[in-house]
Protein backbone atom coordinates (compact mmCIF):
# COMPACT_ATOMS: atom_id res chain seq x y z
CA UNK A 1 0.00 0.00 0.00
CA UNK A 2 1.54 3.54 -1.18
CA UNK A 3 1.41 6.55 1.61
CA UNK A 4 -0.74 9.10 0.93
CA UNK A 5 0.40 12.36 0.53
CA UNK A 6 -0.45 14.14 3.77
CA UNK A 7 -3.65 16.13 3.44
CA UNK A 8 -4.45 19.86 4.11
CA UNK A 9 -7.74 19.09 5.94
CA UNK A 10 -5.57 19.04 9.16
CA UNK A 11 -5.54 22.34 11.22
CA UNK A 12 -2.12 23.68 12.97
CA UNK A 13 -3.35 21.39 15.75
CA UNK A 14 -4.27 23.77 18.51
CA UNK A 15 -3.29 22.75 21.91
CA UNK A 16 -0.51 20.90 20.89
CA UNK A 17 2.71 21.45 22.12
CA UNK A 18 5.75 22.38 20.87
CA UNK A 19 9.11 20.80 20.85
CA UNK A 20 9.87 16.61 19.57
CA UNK A 21 7.07 14.37 20.09
CA UNK A 22 7.86 11.33 22.45
CA UNK A 23 6.26 9.57 19.67
CA UNK A 24 4.12 9.83 16.85
CA UNK A 25 1.12 7.86 15.77
CA UNK A 26 0.27 7.11 11.96
CA UNK A 27 -3.15 7.66 11.07
CA UNK A 28 -4.43 5.11 8.07
CA UNK A 29 -7.93 5.03 6.04
CA UNK A 30 -9.54 1.83 7.51
CA UNK A 31 -10.78 1.03 3.66
CA UNK A 32 -7.46 1.69 1.83
CA UNK A 33 -4.80 1.33 4.38
CA UNK A 34 -3.61 5.45 2.94
CA UNK A 35 -1.89 6.81 5.23
CA UNK A 36 -3.83 10.34 6.37
CA UNK A 37 -1.36 11.84 9.05
CA UNK A 38 1.17 11.61 11.65
CA UNK A 39 0.14 12.66 14.92
CA UNK A 40 2.76 13.23 18.55
CA UNK A 41 1.57 10.56 21.32
CA UNK A 42 1.71 13.47 24.44
CA UNK A 43 3.01 12.44 27.33
CA UNK A 44 3.03 13.21 31.21
CA UNK A 45 4.43 16.39 31.49
CA UNK A 46 3.09 17.96 28.35
CA UNK A 47 -0.31 16.71 28.85
CA UNK A 48 0.07 18.36 32.30
CA UNK A 49 1.00 21.45 30.50
CA UNK A 50 -2.49 21.22 28.55
CA UNK A 51 -4.29 20.88 31.54
CA UNK A 52 -1.99 23.75 33.45
CA UNK A 53 -2.95 26.07 30.15
CA UNK A 54 -6.99 25.10 30.07
CA UNK A 55 -6.74 25.85 33.74
CA UNK A 56 -5.73 29.35 33.07
CA UNK A 57 -8.45 29.87 30.85
CA UNK A 58 -11.19 28.40 32.67
CA UNK A 59 -11.27 30.91 35.46
CA UNK A 60 -12.11 34.34 32.68
CA UNK A 61 -14.70 31.57 31.36
CA UNK A 62 -16.15 30.48 34.07
CA UNK A 63 -17.01 34.13 34.87
CA UNK A 64 -18.75 35.17 31.98
CA UNK A 65 -22.86 34.78 32.82
CA UNK A 66 -24.22 31.81 31.52
CA UNK A 67 -25.62 33.54 28.47
CA UNK A 68 -22.48 35.07 27.56
CA UNK A 69 -21.01 31.66 27.12
CA UNK A 70 -24.06 30.14 25.51
CA UNK A 71 -23.67 32.79 22.50
CA UNK A 72 -19.85 31.60 22.15
CA UNK A 73 -21.84 27.98 21.86
CA UNK A 74 -23.96 29.46 19.15
CA UNK A 75 -20.66 30.73 17.33
CA UNK A 76 -19.48 27.84 17.70
CA UNK A 77 -22.69 25.68 15.95
CA UNK A 78 -22.61 28.13 13.26
CA UNK A 79 -18.94 27.53 12.58
CA UNK A 80 -19.66 23.91 12.71
CA UNK A 81 -22.50 24.38 9.87
CA UNK A 82 -19.71 26.00 7.23
CA UNK A 83 -17.39 23.70 7.91
CA UNK A 84 -19.80 20.62 7.74
CA UNK A 85 -18.32 18.84 4.63
CA UNK A 86 -14.60 19.21 6.11
CA UNK A 87 -15.75 17.46 8.99
CA UNK A 88 -17.55 14.56 7.22
CA UNK A 89 -14.36 14.12 5.16
CA UNK A 90 -11.85 14.04 7.91
CA UNK A 91 -14.48 11.84 10.11
CA UNK A 92 -15.21 9.29 6.55
CA UNK A 93 -11.23 9.16 6.22
CA UNK A 94 -10.10 8.32 9.16
CA UNK A 95 -13.56 5.70 10.30
CA UNK A 96 -14.38 4.58 6.77
CA UNK A 97 -18.15 5.12 6.79
CA UNK A 98 -19.80 6.91 3.93
CA UNK A 99 -19.64 10.98 4.13
CA UNK A 100 -23.75 11.09 4.09
CA UNK A 101 -23.56 9.49 7.49
CA UNK A 102 -21.53 11.81 9.05
CA UNK A 103 -23.32 14.60 8.17
CA UNK A 104 -26.62 12.86 9.48
CA UNK A 105 -25.36 10.86 12.43
CA UNK A 106 -22.90 13.45 13.45
CA UNK A 107 -23.13 16.59 12.72
CA UNK A 108 -26.46 17.10 12.16
CA UNK A 109 -27.16 15.85 16.01
CA UNK A 110 -23.75 17.78 17.02
CA UNK A 111 -25.15 20.97 16.03
CA UNK A 112 -29.22 20.00 17.95
CA UNK A 113 -26.92 19.14 21.28
CA UNK A 114 -24.76 22.72 20.82
CA UNK A 115 -28.45 24.56 20.22
CA UNK A 116 -30.14 22.79 23.36
CA UNK A 117 -27.66 23.22 25.49
CA UNK A 118 -26.86 26.75 24.64
CA UNK A 119 -30.57 27.31 24.93
CA UNK A 120 -30.91 25.09 28.16
CA UNK A 121 -27.70 25.91 30.48
CA UNK A 122 -28.85 29.68 31.94
CA UNK A 123 -32.25 27.68 32.93
CA UNK A 124 -30.67 24.39 34.02
CA UNK A 125 -27.69 25.77 35.69
CA UNK A 126 -29.48 29.41 37.21
CA UNK A 127 -28.92 29.67 40.98
CA UNK A 128 -32.33 29.12 42.31
CA UNK A 129 -34.02 29.53 45.85
CA UNK A 130 -34.55 26.45 47.83
CA UNK A 131 -37.51 26.09 50.58
CA UNK A 132 -40.73 27.83 51.46
CA UNK A 133 -40.59 31.62 50.42
CA UNK A 134 -40.76 33.03 53.73
CA UNK A 135 -40.59 30.65 56.63
CA UNK A 136 -37.74 28.22 57.60
CA UNK A 137 -34.85 29.28 59.78
CA UNK A 138 -32.60 29.88 57.00
CA UNK A 139 -32.80 31.46 53.36
CA UNK A 140 -31.48 29.05 51.02
CA UNK A 141 -30.08 28.89 47.61
CA UNK A 142 -28.02 26.74 45.19
CA UNK A 143 -26.14 27.80 42.51
CA UNK A 144 -23.91 25.47 40.29
CA UNK A 145 -20.46 25.88 39.79
CA UNK A 146 -17.87 24.05 37.49
CA UNK A 147 -15.20 21.86 38.43
CA UNK A 148 -12.47 23.40 36.08
CA UNK A 149 -10.85 21.39 33.74
CA UNK A 150 -12.68 18.66 32.03
CA UNK A 151 -10.69 15.34 30.94
CA UNK A 152 -12.94 14.08 27.61
CA UNK A 153 -11.57 10.83 26.53
CA UNK A 154 -12.87 9.36 23.48
CA UNK A 155 -13.47 6.26 21.26
CA UNK A 156 -13.13 6.12 17.34
CA UNK A 157 -16.86 5.17 16.33
CA UNK A 158 -17.80 8.63 16.56
CA UNK A 159 -14.94 11.32 16.45
CA UNK A 160 -16.83 14.55 16.29
CA UNK A 161 -19.79 14.13 18.33
CA UNK A 162 -19.00 12.11 20.99
CA UNK A 163 -16.04 14.62 21.79
CA UNK A 164 -18.02 17.43 20.97
CA UNK A 165 -21.60 16.59 23.19
CA UNK A 166 -19.26 16.15 26.32
CA UNK A 167 -17.31 19.33 25.63
CA UNK A 168 -20.03 20.91 24.83
CA UNK A 169 -21.84 20.49 28.28
CA UNK A 170 -18.46 20.78 30.07
CA UNK A 171 -17.83 24.39 28.54
CA UNK A 172 -21.41 25.70 29.15
CA UNK A 173 -21.31 24.73 32.71
CA UNK A 174 -18.36 26.91 32.69
CA UNK A 175 -15.34 24.21 32.40
CA UNK A 176 -12.37 24.50 29.77
CA UNK A 177 -11.85 21.03 28.06
CA UNK A 178 -8.68 18.75 27.46
CA UNK A 179 -10.17 16.51 24.80
CA UNK A 180 -7.90 13.04 24.30
CA UNK A 181 -9.53 11.34 20.88
CA UNK A 182 -8.82 7.91 20.29
CA UNK A 183 -5.38 7.19 18.43
CA UNK A 184 -7.51 5.76 15.01
CA UNK A 185 -9.42 9.20 14.78
CA UNK A 186 -7.54 11.92 16.07
CA UNK A 187 -8.46 14.34 13.09
CA UNK A 188 -11.98 15.64 14.68
CA UNK A 189 -10.97 16.06 17.84
CA UNK A 190 -8.09 18.37 16.63
CA UNK A 191 -10.76 20.32 13.61
CA UNK A 192 -13.20 20.61 16.83
CA UNK A 193 -11.08 22.30 18.63
CA UNK A 194 -9.84 24.79 15.73
CA UNK A 195 -13.79 25.85 15.52
CA UNK A 196 -13.83 26.34 19.41
CA UNK A 197 -10.57 28.30 19.16
CA UNK A 198 -12.34 30.78 16.69
CA UNK A 199 -15.61 30.63 18.66
CA UNK A 200 -15.10 31.12 21.78
CA UNK A 201 -12.73 33.79 23.85
CA UNK A 202 -9.78 32.16 24.85
CA UNK A 203 -8.09 29.46 22.33
CA UNK A 204 -6.91 27.45 25.48
CA UNK A 205 -10.80 26.46 26.22
CA UNK A 206 -10.20 23.25 23.87
CA UNK A 207 -6.96 21.72 23.75
CA UNK A 208 -6.20 18.65 22.36
CA UNK A 209 -3.56 15.57 23.90
CA UNK A 210 -2.97 13.05 20.97
CA UNK A 211 -1.74 10.01 21.85
CA UNK A 212 -2.38 6.68 22.43
CA UNK A 213 -3.75 4.96 26.13
CA UNK A 214 -0.77 6.44 27.58
CA UNK A 215 -1.81 9.59 27.02
CA UNK A 216 -5.49 9.19 28.14
CA UNK A 217 -3.76 7.79 31.63
CA UNK A 218 -1.23 11.09 31.63
CA UNK A 219 -4.82 12.74 31.74
CA UNK A 220 -6.18 10.93 34.54
CA UNK A 221 -3.11 11.68 36.20
CA UNK A 222 -2.66 15.28 35.51
CA UNK A 223 -4.69 14.98 37.40
CA UNK A 224 -8.32 17.03 35.21
CA UNK A 225 -10.97 18.03 37.61
CA UNK A 226 -14.16 16.22 35.96
CA UNK A 227 -13.04 12.98 33.75
CA UNK A 228 -15.74 12.28 31.25
CA UNK A 229 -14.81 9.12 29.80
CA UNK A 230 -16.53 7.13 26.43
CA UNK A 231 -15.25 3.19 25.43
CA UNK A 232 -14.77 -0.15 26.23
CA UNK A 233 -15.62 -1.43 29.48
CA UNK A 234 -11.97 -2.72 30.31
CA UNK A 235 -10.52 0.96 29.76
CA UNK A 236 -13.23 2.24 31.76
CA UNK A 237 -12.41 -0.03 34.89
CA UNK A 238 -8.52 1.44 34.68
CA UNK A 239 -10.08 5.15 34.06
CA UNK A 240 -12.36 4.37 37.13
CA UNK A 241 -9.52 3.66 38.84
CA UNK A 242 -7.63 6.53 38.01
CA UNK A 243 -10.17 8.43 39.09
CA UNK A 244 -10.23 7.01 42.34
CA UNK A 245 -7.04 7.72 42.92
CA UNK A 246 -7.27 11.16 42.17
CA UNK A 247 -11.16 11.21 44.03
CA UNK A 248 -11.76 12.83 40.59
CA UNK A 249 -16.00 12.75 39.69
CA UNK A 250 -16.00 10.55 36.94
CA UNK A 251 -18.51 10.02 34.14
CA UNK A 252 -18.34 6.18 32.16
CA UNK A 253 -20.31 5.62 28.95
CA UNK A 254 -18.91 2.04 28.05
CA UNK A 255 -20.34 -0.66 26.07
CA UNK A 256 -23.52 -2.44 24.64
CA UNK A 257 -25.15 -5.38 23.67
CA UNK A 258 -29.06 -3.80 23.40
CA UNK A 259 -31.63 -5.80 22.81
CA UNK A 260 -34.61 -4.95 20.92
CA UNK A 261 -37.98 -7.02 21.80
CA UNK A 262 -40.60 -7.06 19.10
CA UNK A 263 -44.30 -8.67 20.63
CA UNK A 264 -46.62 -10.50 18.76
CA UNK A 265 -48.84 -7.46 17.91
CA UNK A 266 -45.82 -5.59 16.47
CA UNK A 267 -45.68 -3.81 13.17
CA UNK A 268 -43.52 -6.18 11.53
CA UNK A 269 -41.80 -4.17 8.25
CA UNK A 270 -40.53 -0.79 10.50
CA UNK A 271 -39.66 -3.47 13.14
CA UNK A 272 -37.41 -5.12 10.51
CA UNK A 273 -36.07 -1.78 8.92
CA UNK A 274 -35.02 -0.54 12.03
CA UNK A 275 -33.48 -3.58 13.12
CA UNK A 276 -31.68 -3.96 9.52
CA UNK A 277 -30.73 -0.13 10.36
CA UNK A 278 -30.32 0.01 13.76
CA UNK A 279 -27.52 -3.02 13.32
CA UNK A 280 -25.75 -2.39 10.57
CA UNK A 281 -25.59 1.20 10.01
CA UNK A 282 -21.88 2.08 10.74
CA UNK A 283 -20.88 -1.29 10.22
CA UNK A 284 -22.56 -2.01 13.20
CA UNK A 285 -19.69 -0.17 15.32
CA UNK A 286 -22.04 2.04 17.78
CA UNK A 287 -22.71 1.26 21.21
CA UNK A 288 -26.61 1.13 21.13
CA UNK A 289 -26.41 -1.28 17.63
CA UNK A 290 -29.15 -3.42 17.95
CA UNK A 291 -27.12 -6.70 19.18
CA UNK A 292 -29.72 -9.02 20.04
CA UNK A 293 -33.63 -9.29 18.79
CA UNK A 294 -36.16 -11.36 20.47
CA UNK A 295 -39.36 -11.82 18.59
CA UNK A 296 -42.53 -13.72 19.53
CA UNK A 297 -42.69 -17.09 18.48
CA UNK A 298 -45.64 -16.47 16.55
CA UNK A 299 -44.37 -13.52 14.52
CA UNK A 300 -40.27 -15.23 14.16
CA UNK A 301 -40.78 -16.73 10.77
CA UNK A 302 -42.81 -13.87 9.08
CA UNK A 303 -40.01 -11.13 10.79
CA UNK A 304 -36.71 -13.14 9.61
CA UNK A 305 -38.06 -13.14 6.14
CA UNK A 306 -38.68 -9.22 6.25
CA UNK A 307 -35.21 -8.70 7.64
CA UNK A 308 -33.75 -10.70 4.97
CA UNK A 309 -35.70 -8.95 2.22
CA UNK A 310 -34.09 -5.68 3.59
CA UNK A 311 -30.56 -6.54 4.67
CA UNK A 312 -29.97 -8.55 1.64
CA UNK A 313 -29.89 -4.88 -0.44
CA UNK A 314 -27.33 -3.91 1.43
CA UNK A 315 -23.29 -4.19 0.30
CA UNK A 316 -19.91 -3.26 2.24
CA UNK A 317 -17.09 -1.86 0.87
CA UNK A 318 -15.34 1.31 0.20
CA UNK A 319 -16.87 4.15 1.25
CA UNK A 320 -17.06 5.82 -2.14
CA UNK A 321 -18.23 3.01 -3.62
CA UNK A 322 -21.72 3.41 -2.88
CA UNK A 323 -22.03 1.00 -0.02
CA UNK A 324 -23.96 1.20 2.39
CA UNK A 325 -21.93 -0.12 4.81
CA UNK A 326 -18.05 1.08 5.39
CA UNK A 327 -14.79 -0.37 6.71
CA UNK A 328 -14.60 -1.71 9.81
CA UNK A 329 -12.39 1.16 11.74
CA UNK A 330 -10.22 -0.69 14.14
CA UNK A 331 -7.62 -3.54 13.61
CA UNK A 332 -8.74 -6.52 15.19
CA UNK A 333 -12.40 -6.15 14.99
CA UNK A 334 -13.18 -8.40 11.62
CA UNK A 335 -11.20 -10.85 14.07
CA UNK A 336 -13.74 -10.45 17.22
CA UNK A 337 -16.46 -10.51 14.74
CA UNK A 338 -15.38 -13.84 12.92
CA UNK A 339 -14.53 -15.52 16.37
CA UNK A 340 -18.41 -14.73 17.64
CA UNK A 341 -19.78 -15.96 14.47
CA UNK A 342 -17.87 -19.38 14.76
CA UNK A 343 -18.77 -19.67 18.29
CA UNK A 344 -22.48 -19.27 17.34
CA UNK A 345 -21.92 -21.34 14.70
CA UNK A 346 -20.66 -23.88 16.76
CA UNK A 347 -23.43 -24.11 19.14
CA UNK A 348 -25.77 -24.28 16.54
CA UNK A 349 -26.80 -20.98 14.96
CA UNK A 350 -27.74 -20.94 11.70
CA UNK A 351 -26.46 -18.37 9.28
CA UNK A 352 -29.13 -16.85 7.01
CA UNK A 353 -27.12 -14.10 5.26
CA UNK A 354 -23.62 -12.87 5.04
CA UNK A 355 -21.20 -14.72 7.91
CA UNK A 356 -17.85 -14.70 5.88
CA UNK A 357 -15.65 -11.81 5.39
CA UNK A 358 -15.52 -10.30 2.20
CA UNK A 359 -12.76 -11.29 -0.11
CA UNK A 360 -9.99 -8.65 -1.08
CA UNK A 361 -8.43 -5.20 0.44
CA UNK A 362 -9.51 -3.49 3.67
CA UNK A 363 -11.42 -4.61 6.88
CA UNK A 364 -14.87 -5.30 5.79
CA UNK A 365 -17.98 -7.36 7.01
CA UNK A 366 -20.68 -8.16 5.03
CA UNK A 367 -24.17 -8.09 6.53
CA UNK A 368 -25.07 -10.74 8.83
CA UNK A 369 -28.50 -12.57 10.16
CA UNK A 370 -28.16 -15.69 12.69
CA UNK A 371 -31.19 -16.92 13.75
CA UNK A 372 -31.90 -20.22 16.56
CA UNK A 373 -28.92 -18.52 18.77
CA UNK A 374 -29.00 -19.08 22.48
CA UNK A 375 -27.93 -16.96 25.32
CA UNK A 376 -24.80 -19.26 26.20
CA UNK A 377 -23.27 -17.72 22.58
CA UNK A 378 -20.75 -15.60 22.53
CA UNK A 379 -22.76 -13.57 19.84
CA UNK A 380 -25.45 -12.91 22.32
CA UNK A 381 -22.91 -12.16 25.45
CA UNK A 382 -20.36 -9.96 24.45
CA UNK A 383 -20.44 -7.05 22.61
CA UNK A 384 -19.75 -7.69 18.78
CA UNK A 385 -19.25 -3.93 17.40
CA UNK A 386 -20.56 -5.31 13.79
CA UNK A 387 -22.80 -5.68 11.45
CA UNK A 388 -24.29 -8.94 12.68
CA UNK A 389 -28.08 -9.51 13.54
CA UNK A 390 -28.95 -12.31 15.97
CA UNK A 391 -32.55 -12.84 16.08
CA UNK A 392 -34.08 -14.98 18.71
CA UNK A 393 -38.00 -16.39 19.80
CA UNK A 394 -39.70 -15.69 22.90
CA UNK A 395 -43.01 -17.25 23.95
CA UNK A 396 -43.85 -15.19 26.67
CA UNK A 397 -43.46 -11.55 27.98
CA UNK A 398 -41.72 -12.95 31.05
CA UNK A 399 -38.70 -14.95 29.09
CA UNK A 400 -38.71 -11.40 26.92
CA UNK A 401 -37.71 -9.48 29.73
CA UNK A 402 -35.32 -11.97 31.17
CA UNK A 403 -33.25 -12.79 28.28
CA UNK A 404 -33.27 -8.72 27.50
CA UNK A 405 -31.80 -8.16 30.91
CA UNK A 406 -29.33 -11.29 30.81
CA UNK A 407 -26.04 -9.58 30.20
CA UNK A 408 -23.45 -7.48 32.50
CA UNK A 409 -24.73 -4.41 29.65
CA UNK A 410 -27.76 -1.87 30.30
CA UNK A 411 -26.88 0.86 27.95
CA UNK A 412 -30.32 1.04 25.70
CA UNK A 413 -33.25 -1.19 25.53
CA UNK A 414 -36.09 -1.16 22.41
CA UNK A 415 -39.88 -2.41 22.26
CA UNK A 416 -41.86 -2.75 19.54
CA UNK A 417 -45.76 -3.54 19.79
CA UNK A 418 -48.68 -1.61 18.51
CA UNK A 419 -49.96 -1.36 21.96
CA UNK A 420 -48.22 1.95 23.52
CA UNK A 421 -49.15 1.46 27.63
CA UNK A 422 -48.17 -2.26 26.90
CA UNK A 423 -44.59 -1.33 25.06
CA UNK A 424 -44.15 1.31 28.55
CA UNK A 425 -44.75 -1.24 30.95
CA UNK A 426 -42.79 -3.39 28.84
CA UNK A 427 -39.60 -0.93 28.49
CA UNK A 428 -40.03 -0.01 32.83
CA UNK A 429 -38.80 -3.56 33.48
CA UNK A 430 -35.26 -3.01 31.10
CA UNK A 431 -32.34 -2.60 32.94
CA UNK A 432 -31.10 0.27 30.58
CA UNK A 433 -30.32 3.49 30.82
CA UNK A 434 -32.31 4.65 27.80
CA UNK A 435 -35.58 2.90 26.37
CA UNK A 436 -37.53 3.63 23.17
CA UNK A 437 -40.94 2.01 22.47
CA UNK A 438 -41.03 1.56 18.16
CA UNK A 439 -37.68 2.74 17.65
CA UNK A 440 -34.01 2.61 17.88
CA UNK A 441 -30.77 4.59 18.64
CA UNK A 442 -32.46 8.21 17.98
CA UNK A 443 -32.78 8.96 21.25
CA UNK A 444 -28.98 9.97 21.31
CA UNK A 445 -30.17 12.84 19.37
CA UNK A 446 -32.84 13.88 21.72
CA UNK A 447 -30.84 16.29 23.13
CA UNK A 448 -32.92 17.02 26.27
CA UNK A 449 -32.49 13.29 27.28
CA UNK A 450 -30.09 11.95 29.31
CA UNK A 451 -27.85 9.58 27.96
CA UNK A 452 -26.16 7.09 29.31
CA UNK A 453 -26.02 3.33 31.16
CA UNK A 454 -26.37 1.22 34.26
CA UNK A 455 -24.37 -2.06 35.25
CA UNK A 456 -21.31 -2.50 33.12
CA UNK A 457 -22.44 0.02 30.36
CA UNK A 458 -21.32 3.09 33.12
CA UNK A 459 -22.39 5.78 35.33
CA UNK A 460 -23.13 9.51 34.69
CA UNK A 461 -24.81 10.85 31.97
CA UNK A 462 -23.92 13.47 29.13
CA UNK A 463 -26.85 15.26 27.24
CA UNK A 464 -30.11 16.39 28.88
CA UNK A 465 -30.04 18.79 32.31
CA UNK A 466 -28.37 15.84 33.73
CA UNK A 467 -25.89 15.75 31.43
CA UNK A 468 -25.27 19.63 31.90
CA UNK A 469 -25.20 19.66 35.77
CA UNK A 470 -22.29 16.51 35.22
CA UNK A 471 -19.78 18.93 34.68
CA UNK A 472 -21.03 21.29 37.68
CA UNK A 473 -21.35 20.69 41.53
CA UNK A 474 -23.73 22.00 43.38
CA UNK A 475 -22.93 24.45 46.18
CA UNK A 476 -25.64 25.10 48.72
CA UNK A 477 -25.90 28.53 50.11
CA UNK A 478 -27.71 29.42 53.31
CA UNK A 479 -28.26 32.54 55.42
CA UNK A 480 -30.22 32.68 58.47
CA UNK A 481 -33.54 34.84 58.33
CA UNK A 482 -32.88 36.17 62.00
CA UNK A 483 -29.94 37.44 63.59
CA UNK A 484 -30.66 36.89 67.25
CA UNK A 485 -27.33 37.51 69.63
CA UNK A 486 -27.15 33.52 70.37
CA UNK A 487 -29.34 30.90 68.09
CA UNK A 488 -31.02 28.75 70.35
CA UNK A 489 -28.81 25.50 69.17
CA UNK A 490 -25.38 26.91 70.03
CA UNK A 491 -24.27 25.11 73.49
CA UNK A 492 -27.39 25.28 75.13
CA UNK A 493 -27.39 25.26 78.62
CA UNK A 494 -28.82 21.59 79.93
CA UNK A 495 -31.90 23.57 81.13
CA UNK A 496 -32.70 24.01 77.07
CA UNK A 497 -32.70 20.08 76.83
CA UNK A 498 -36.92 19.89 77.46
CA UNK A 499 -37.31 22.90 74.76
CA UNK A 500 -35.75 20.71 72.19
CA UNK A 501 -37.26 18.04 72.70
CA UNK A 502 -40.68 19.71 72.76
CA UNK A 503 -39.28 21.51 69.09
CA UNK A 504 -38.91 17.37 68.09
CA UNK A 505 -42.25 16.35 69.03
CA UNK A 506 -44.07 19.77 67.55
CA UNK A 507 -42.11 19.21 64.30
CA UNK A 508 -42.22 15.63 63.73
CA UNK A 509 -45.14 14.10 65.98
CA UNK A 510 -47.58 11.46 63.69
CA UNK A 511 -50.49 14.25 63.85
CA UNK A 512 -51.24 17.21 65.26
CA UNK A 513 -52.91 15.78 68.67
CA UNK A 514 -49.89 13.88 68.91
CA UNK A 515 -47.22 16.83 68.35
CA UNK A 516 -49.55 18.79 70.77
CA UNK A 517 -49.42 16.17 73.71
CA UNK A 518 -46.17 15.26 72.90
CA UNK A 519 -44.77 18.80 72.97
CA UNK A 520 -46.40 19.36 76.00
CA UNK A 521 -45.28 16.33 77.95
CA UNK A 522 -41.54 17.55 76.90
CA UNK A 523 -41.70 20.77 78.74
CA UNK A 524 -43.57 19.15 81.75
CA UNK A 525 -40.38 16.52 82.05
CA UNK A 526 -38.13 17.76 84.89
P1 LIG B 1 -11.17 1.92 24.14
O1 LIG B 1 -11.62 1.69 25.54
O2 LIG B 1 -10.18 1.00 23.57
O3 LIG B 1 -10.54 3.40 23.99
C1 LIG B 1 -11.26 4.55 24.33
C2 LIG B 1 -10.28 5.69 24.61
O4 LIG B 1 -9.55 5.40 25.79
C3 LIG B 1 -9.25 5.92 23.52
O5 LIG B 1 -9.08 7.30 23.35
C4 LIG B 1 -7.99 5.29 24.11
O6 LIG B 1 -6.78 5.83 23.62
C5 LIG B 1 -8.16 5.62 25.58
N1 LIG B 1 -7.42 4.77 26.51
C6 LIG B 1 -6.91 3.52 26.30
N2 LIG B 1 -6.33 3.06 27.43
C7 LIG B 1 -6.46 4.05 28.36
C8 LIG B 1 -6.07 4.17 29.73
N3 LIG B 1 -5.43 3.18 30.37
N4 LIG B 1 -6.40 5.30 30.38
C9 LIG B 1 -7.08 6.29 29.77
N5 LIG B 1 -7.46 6.24 28.47
C10 LIG B 1 -7.15 5.12 27.78
O7 LIG B 1 -12.49 1.97 23.25
P2 LIG B 1 -12.61 2.12 21.67
O8 LIG B 1 -12.20 0.84 21.03
O9 LIG B 1 -11.96 3.37 21.25
O10 LIG B 1 -14.21 2.32 21.51
C11 LIG B 1 -15.12 1.27 21.43
C12 LIG B 1 -15.86 1.10 22.73
O11 LIG B 1 -16.48 2.32 23.10
C13 LIG B 1 -17.00 0.10 22.60
O12 LIG B 1 -17.02 -0.73 23.74
C14 LIG B 1 -18.25 0.97 22.56
O13 LIG B 1 -19.42 0.34 23.01
C15 LIG B 1 -17.84 2.09 23.47
N6 LIG B 1 -18.66 3.27 23.22
C16 LIG B 1 -19.56 3.65 24.17
C17 LIG B 1 -20.37 4.76 23.93
C18 LIG B 1 -21.37 5.22 24.95
O14 LIG B 1 -21.82 6.37 24.85
N7 LIG B 1 -21.77 4.41 25.93
C19 LIG B 1 -20.25 5.47 22.74
C20 LIG B 1 -19.32 5.05 21.80
C21 LIG B 1 -18.52 3.95 22.04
Amino acid sequence: MEDHPRPQLHVPAPGLVSGPPADAIEVREPDTGLLVDRVPVLGEEETRELVGRARAAAGPWSDLPLRARAAHLKRLRRLVVERADEIAETVSRETGKPPIDVHVQEILVACDHLGWAARAAPRVLACRRRGPPLLGTHRRRVRWEPYGVAGIITPWNFPFVIPLSAAVSALAAGNAVVLKPSELTPGPARLLAELAARALPDPDLVLVATGDGRTGRALVDAPVDVLSFTGSVATGRKVMEGAARHLTPPILELGGKDAMIVLEDADLRPAARAAVWGAFFHAGQVCQSVERVFVHRSRHDEFVRLVLEEASRLRAGPRRSGAQIGALTRPGQLEVIEAHVRDARERGARVLLGGEPSDGEGRFYPPTVLSEVTPDMRIMREETFGPVLPVAAFDDEEEAVRLANGTPYGLDAYVWTEDRGRGRALARRLRAGSVMVNDCVTNYGLSDLPFGGVKESGMGRIHGQEGLRSFAYPVAEAEPRLRPPRQPWWFPPADRARWVKAWLHLRHGAGLADRVTGALAALRQD
